[in-house]
């Protein structure tokens, strides 16, 4: 099993930085040679060596209605015999545009970018721009991306400024983002208190997705919302994870709560290098060339990556029963999985909003940060291999969110189950 992935893995660490080009997909949670991939159709993956896998990682999110979904590709193509690249204005971005609008609460202008981490990274610089203010709030546990202020560990005591937790992420920077603790209103209070008339945002994911999966608890993200008002700060929802996903308007139509700025990535995109943020007119009009904050990108707005994700975009808003469908297939699955832990007494939490969950091996209720520590990374390591052996491709740490696909049928489900069933039993003897 994995002989080609393992042979190509040894090569790949000749030439790239530990063999991968994002840390998560080198299994280092796990141990083991990552799976290379060869091709997927819907929720099928299949592998260098020809070994077919179910899928739960969906690219990280964005294959709602699965892998190579015949319309995205056909978008795709038609899009590049015209040209992969213009660098101009396309009637396309237009449409991107305006169909966001019509499916997200609060958005009345978006900008495009290539990634996530852009679009989370331009949105602080926005909030900076708008507010004047420079200090920032994120949530420990939550993730950003790779930008230098979202590379900030929470100092050791309440209230003391954070630190790098990369070399290369400079003191200065780190000394104006602030970390409070998801799901607690009172630790962002007492920042925001602390810090009177400095923050310029409040950044969370509302549903954490890079903890594993933990949902807000009731009134958490109402509440940051009051809080923003009182201080005339700007709350940023990165929906990267929950965008289009959750709901057709993402986590602030499922919770009835609109941010300021959303930022998206990955889904917007089907799987293309895509990523956005978007918010109010007033919020938005500081942007370039508009306004003074400067944010560009060669690249941006790309045409096949714009083609890409206005046909799963699309096709989302005009069909919303696939959002009723995702949820029936992610409960049944939940229910599959907690009867198959039930039954060996393995004491397992597990969380799920929409067609996102998570397995952690704990007695604890998940909500926050330190809650998910108490997962028992051992067991899920063993799991994990028990799953990929039994051709089940789940997500490579405990600390990630599962994603499920429309794509997946009942028995794919069921073969889930089943594999489930033998790779617990295999791990606890
Ligand atoms: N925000 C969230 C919630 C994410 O999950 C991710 C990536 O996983 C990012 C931002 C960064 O996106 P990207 O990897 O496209 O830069």
């Amino acid at each position: 099993m994995l002989e080609t992935s393992k042979t190509l893995f040894e090569r790949a660490q000749q030439s790239i930085p530990g063999g991968v080009n994002s840390p998560a997909r080198a299994f280092n949670s796990v141990g083991g040679a990552p799976v290379f991939l060869e091709q997927a159709r819907g929720s099928v993956l299949t592998d260098v060596d020809g070994k077919e896998y179910i899928d739960y990682v969906g690219s990280w999110g964005p294959m709602i209605l699965g892998h190579a979904y015949g319309p995205v590709i056909e978008a795709v193509q038609e899009a590049a015999a015209k040209s992969t690249s213009f660098g101009a204005p396309t009637e396309i971005e237009v449409k991107m545009a305006e169909l966001v609008k019509q499916m997200a609460p609060g958005v009345d202008k978006i900008r495009m970018v290539n990634s996530g981490t852009e679009a989370c990274m331009s949105a602080i610089r926005v909030a900076r721009g708008y507010t004047g203010r420079d200090k920032v709030i994120k949530f420990e546990g939550n993730y950003h991306g790779h930008g230098d202020s979202f590379l900030i560990n929470a100092g050791s005591g309440a209230l003391t400024l954070g630190t790098p937790s990369s070399p290369g992420v400079t003191e200065g920077t780190a000394k104006d983002t602030l970390t409070a603790d998801f799901n607690d209103l009172n630790s962002v209070k007492k920042l925001l208190n602390e810090y009177k008339g400095e923050v310029a945002a409040i950044i969370v994911e509302p549903v954490a997705g890079n903890m594993g999966c933990i949902p807000p608890q009731k009134g958490f993200l109402a509440g940051l919302r009051e809080l923003c008002d009182a201080q005339d700060t700007v709350l940023v929802f990165d929906e990267v994870m929950t965008g289009f996903r959750v709901a057709q308007g993402g986590a602030q139509q499922r919770f009835g709560v609109t941010a300021d700025i959303v930022t998206y990535g990955k889904i917007i995109g089907a799987g293309l290098p895509v990523g956005a943020f978007g918010g109010s007119r007033e919020i938005m009009q500081v942007v370039s060339p508009d306004g003074p904050v400067y944010q560009a990108g060669t690249l941006s707005g790309n045409p096949l990556a714009m083609a890409a994700g206005y046909a799963l975009l699309s096709e989302l808003y005009e069909n919303p029963v696939h959002y009723d469908e995702l949820e029936e297939k992610t409960t049944y699955l939940f229910r599959g999985m907690k009867e198959v832990f039930e039954h060996h007494e393995v004491s397992a939490t597990i969380n799920r909003v929409g067609s996102m969950m998570s397995v952690f091996f704990t007695r604890e209720e998940v909500r926050d940060f330190q809650t998910a520590q108490t997962t028992n990374r051992e067991l899920f390591r063993d799991f994990f291999h028990g799953m990929l052996t039994n051709g089940v491709y789940l997500p490579p740490s405990p600390f990630e969110s599962w994603f499920l696909a429309n794509s997946h049928t009942e028995a794919m489900l069921d073969e889930t189950i089943t594999a489930a069933d033998t790779a617990i039993a295999d791990a606890i003897n």
